[in-house]
C-alpha cells in the first residue's frame, strides 16, 4: 500500500545538512514509525512520503520553511548569570530547559560575558537546508485510536 493520510509507515533516514555532514540517521537502529498526516515528523520529508511504499528508496531536499523553521533573532537573549543559580562552571554548549510562552524550550548557551549570558531557543536545525535519504520499510493501516490519538502505538511508537 501506498503512504496516504492515516496510514502508519517505519523508515530508516540519514540526514545531512548542506555540507554533507551527517546529523542524523536511522541505520544500524530500529526505524523510524510515524503516523502520516499528523505533523509527526517535518512538513517537508510528509510530503515527500506521501505515496511511496514499503521498499522505495529516495532523497529529498527540505527547505527551513519546511522543516526546522527559520533562524529567529527573537529566540535569542540575554540574561543574567544569576539566572543559572547552582550551576558552578556554565560555559557555551551548555543545554538548558526554560518555561517559554509556548511551553517549555530548550536554549543552548552561546557567549559568556562577564555576568551576561546569551542564550539561543532556536531548534539547533533552524535555517538548515534538510537533505534527507530514506527507505521505506513498512506501512500499515493506522488504527482508529491512533488516528484519535494523532500518534503510533505499539512497536517503535508511543506508549501509554
Ligand atoms: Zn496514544
Amino acid at each position: 500500500m501506498q503512504i496516504a493520510d492515516r496510514c502508519v509507515a517505519s523508515f530508516h533516514y540519514t540526514l545531512t545538512n548542506g555540507h554533507g555532514d551527517v546529523l542524523d540517521s536511522s541505520v544500524g537502529r530500529e526505524p523510524l514509525t510515524y503516523l502520516q498526516g499528523k505533523g509527526n515528523i517535518v512538513a517537508g520529508l510528509e510530503k515527500a512520503m506521501a505515496g511511496k511504499s514499503a521498499g522505495d528508496k529516495f532523497e529529498v531536499d527540505v527547505s527551513p520553511e519546511e522543516g526546522y523553521g527559520a533562524r529567529q533573532q527573537g529566540m535569542i537573549q540575554v540574561v543574567p548569570r544569576s539566572a543559572f543559580q547552582g550551576i558552578d562552571t556554565l560555559e557555551p554548549g551548555m543545554q538548558f530547559q526554560s518555561q517559554g510562552s509556548h511551553g517549555p524550550m530548550s536554549v543552548v548557551v552561546t557567549a559568556i560575558e562577564g555576568d551576561e549570558v546569551t542564550v539561543d531557543g532556536n531548534h539547533p536545525l533552524a535555517g538548515e537546508t534538510l537533505h534527507f535519504a530514506i527507505e521505506v520499510t513498512d506501512v500499515r493501516e493506522a488504527s482508529v485510536e491512533e488516528v484519535l490519538h494523532g500518534h503510533v502505538h505499539g512497536a517503535g511508537g508511543h506508549h501509554h
